[in-house]
């Protein structure tokens, strides 16, 4: 484990890049720090505070509104917006993380950034397509589904600092719906599922459907998508997405659930989610 030698409170974006630059790797970010005071990164000496940079809440980009990355899950749960956009998924993905006094301490890009199996953020932000804002040596804006391609800490270098998420603003009607399953509600998910319906009239033109806890990373499952896109999905569609959908992945075994009991789970709940997004 790593021991903490510094602590810097920079007051400006470019002061925190710079530290992180100039510290080549024996410093990280410290947002929430509820992963952090379990466990330190190997090598790091200097934790780079940035609580004070102004990271919070969400704003208007044109095409997206974007959540900053210090925003914390319960204000996130709070936010007008959360409740407005997208049928209220990100109201209720966030009311589902762990518990009050972690919510209040969790940051969205926290979440983001230490994706565990069961984190739920990940999930909903993927469905929605979902972007990551990196100011660093490099600033880039890169898709969540690129960034979930591997684990993100390949995507993010030792002067890399999250600045927010951006979610694009829905075009026409959308309907979704996110359920998070575990065996109470403080618990770690057995699996999420977010599923988004963009509709034209009955018809839905485009569908995305994301699970979470099944696997190491979040991930869209394009098999039960294409079986709803385009279509006035019948019951029979949703029942044959849910069922490629649990055919497509390969879940995690762990001392809590088998392969085949999550698969189960996931066929029950796509079949769910999708009935409950696209009616
Ligand atoms: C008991 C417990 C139960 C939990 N249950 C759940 C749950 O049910 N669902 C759920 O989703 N989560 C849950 N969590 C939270 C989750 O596991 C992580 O601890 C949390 O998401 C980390 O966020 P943080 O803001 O506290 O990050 P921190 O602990 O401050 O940082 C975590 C890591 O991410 C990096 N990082 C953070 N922010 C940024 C940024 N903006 N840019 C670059 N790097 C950054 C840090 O450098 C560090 O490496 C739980 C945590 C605990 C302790």
């Amino acid at each position: 484990m790593g021991r903490i030698q510094f602590y810097e409170r920079p007051r400006t974006l470019d002061e925190a890049v710079r530290i992180l630059a100039e510290k080549k790797g024996k410093a990280c970010v410290l947002a929430g720090g509820t992963s952090l005071a379990l466990r330190q990164p190997p090598g790091v000496d200097t934790f780079v505070d940035i609580s004070r940079l102004g990271l919070v809440g969400m704003e208007d980009r044109g095409d997206s509104i974007a959540i900053k990355a210090c925003t914390t899950v319960a204000e996130l749960a709070s936010l007008p917006q959360s409740y407005q956009l997208y049928g209220g998924v990100l109201a209720r993905a966030a009311m589902a993380v762990a518990s009050t006094p972690l919510r209040n301490q969790i940051t969205v890009g926290g979440n983001l950034v230490q994706v565990m199996p069961w984190s739920d953020l990940p999930g909903v932000m993927l469905a929605l397509n979902g972007q990551i804002v990196i100011q660093g040596t490099t600033s880039r804006i890169v898709p969540l589904k690129d960034f979930y391609a591997t684990h993100p800490r390949n995507s993010l270098s030792a002067g890399d600092l999250v600045t927010e998420v951006r979610i694009p603003k829905p075009i026409g009607r959308v309907q979704s719906s996110f359920v998070k399953v575990g065996k109470t509600v403080f618990d770690y998910a057995a699996l999420t599922v977010t599923a988004v319906a963009w509709l034209s009239g009955n018809q839905v033109r485009e569908c995305s459907v994301a699970l979470g806890a099944v696997r190491p990373l979040p991930m869209r499952v394009p098999q039960a998508e294409e079986e709803i896109a385009g279509r006035i999905p019948t019951r029979d569609d949703v029942i044959r997405a849910a069922a490629r959908a649990a055919g497509a992945v390969e879940p995690s075994q762990d001392y809590r659930y088998s392969k085949d009991y999550r698969r189960q789970l996931i066929k029950v709940w796509v079949k769910r989610c999708l009935h409950e997004a696209c009616s």
